[in-house]
């Protein structure tokens, strides 16, 4: 036993008990761990590539303002994000806020008036309620004429190849795809999953836009849906591909025409790419994408650590303990409130900012049930950092992701535990 390692950990608050169960379990998943190695290994050469290839220069870096006309580094930029996720263009801007509007972008332009939409997996993620109008909300796409269809998938996880194709009809055009699991506690879906729903659309109408949402999947597996056949991957820069950096933005990714569509919207019919200052983030863009394939190899490791840990404790984790992953996003079902916010205390403890407040469940926009939140980030509300959240109704699952590094996340995950310890929601004395 590592006695100056123990100390380190108590002097953070960390029992002895609590400290040991952890070492044990980490023991247990040195395999894993190296296969996730090899994939960070992996990702890290696509992106250099993407960056050599497409000459990313000290240039690149430069402020621009106003209008941002001729702005080289963001232009390189999404030619690199092209070139490392499979597509023909990109776009990739401070100026889209967050992973909805990203989204919501890119349905809104490429949907018109009388197009239907699809989801062939289920409810999409909560905020995309409202974008859609599943919830009425002013200037959904509800309210512009678009409707929906969704098809839920099996109660084992799988497509339900039937009703998906009853759901195609001659004003569907376009499916989206949510890659991962979000606020359900349905599997996540790898990408050659998403790849075999997508032949099977492409079967039946081949013109057809498949859009994944691409949330806390980048860099997790070798392969990136556009790879597969999608049209379209969207996802938040303070996730995954921002490596943690990047204090705001998101990014569309695939077909030209879809991504024109995007950038016409996003700014102005006439004026879509050519304009949009990068006002000195642009530099942190470049620097996320390089870390992230690391930045995402920490968080799985934390997510494996956290399900094996609350596994062997009892509770229903997904994905399990032993699973293959395909985002980053670990829930634990404690199926008690309380459990779920002494986690989420544990992890605000843990934090390298705010580590002394206490998170508190609250009404947050765009969430139908009080949601409590911990995030102790330097980049507010960035869930590529150490973050958990929850909504509070049953089971009470909580949803736990990120950590910019390994270390840091087994420090919150073992936080989390103390508290649970503490107050007597978990018993490990038959354990270690
Ligand atoms: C986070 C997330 C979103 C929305 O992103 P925000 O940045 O929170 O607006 C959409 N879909 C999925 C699957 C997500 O994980």
């Amino acid at each position: 036993m590592n006695h100056l390692m123990e100390q380190q950990y108590e002097k953070l608050g960390i029992s002895r008990e609590v400290y040991r169960f952890g070492e044990q379990i980490e023991a247990s998943l040195a395999e894993r761990f190296d296969s996730f190695d090899r994939v960070a290994e992996f990702n890290q050469l696509k992106v250099l590539k993407a960056m050599q290839d497409n000459r990313v220069s000290a240039e690149c870096f430069q402020v621009s303002s106003g209008y941002g006309y001729n702005d080289l580094g963001r232009d390189t930029l999404e030619k690199v994000y092209a070139s490392c996720f499979g597509g023909e263009d990109a776009l990739v801007r401070p100026q889209i806020t967050c992973g909805t509007h990203a989204l919501a972008l890119a349905l809104m332009s490429n949907l018109r008036p009388g197009d239907e939409l699809l989801s062939p997996v289920g409810k999409p993620y909560d905020t995309l309620e409202e974008v859609i109008g599943i919830r009425p909300s002013k200037g959904s796409l509800a309210e512009y004429g678009v409707t929906y269809r969704q098809v839920d998938l099996l109660a084992d996880g799988s497509f339900d190849y039937e009703k998906i194709k009853e759901a195609i009809g001659p004003r569907t055009k376009l499916v989206t795809i949510q890659r991962s699991k979000g606020y359900a506690t349905r599997p996540t879906l790898s990408v050659a999953r998403i790849g075999e729903l997508i032949s099977f659309i492409k079967g039946i109408r081949p013109d057809i836009l498949c859009m994944v949402d691409n949330c806390y999947g980048e860099f997790v597996e070798e392969r990136e849906p556009l790879e597969v056949g999608a049209d379209m991957i969207v996802g938040s820069l303070i996730k995954n591909p921002g490596g943690g950096l990047a204090p705001i933005g998101g990014y569309i990714v695939g077909k030209k025409e879809c991504v024109e569509n995007a950038a016409y919207r996003l700014t102005s019919p006439g004026l879509g790419k050519e304009v949009g200052a990068s006002l000195g983030v642009i530099q942190s863009f470049y620097q996320g994408l390089f870390l992230s394939p690391t930045v995402v190899n920490g968080a799985l490791k934390g997510a494996v650590f956290a399900a094996n840990i609350y596994e062997k404790l009892g509770f229903e984790v997904i994905p399990n303990g032993s699973e293959s992953r395909h985002d980053i996003i670990q829930a634990v079902t404690f199926g008690n409130p309380d459990a779920l916010i002494a986690f989420c205390e544990g992890i605000q403890e843990a934090a390298p900012v705010d580590s002394y407040v206490t998170p508190e469940p609250w009404a947050m926009p765009g969430y139908d049930s009080d949601v409590i939140m911990a995030a102790g980030a330097f980049v507010q509300g960035s869930s590529i950092e150490l973050s958990a959240d929850g909504p509070i109704r049953p089971p009470y699952a909580v949803y736990f992701q990120g950590g910019l590094t390994w270390y840091h996340a087994k420090l919150g995950i073992l936080k989390s535990l103390q508290k649970l310890k503490e107050r007597n929601l978990v018993n490990l004395d038959r354990l270690c």
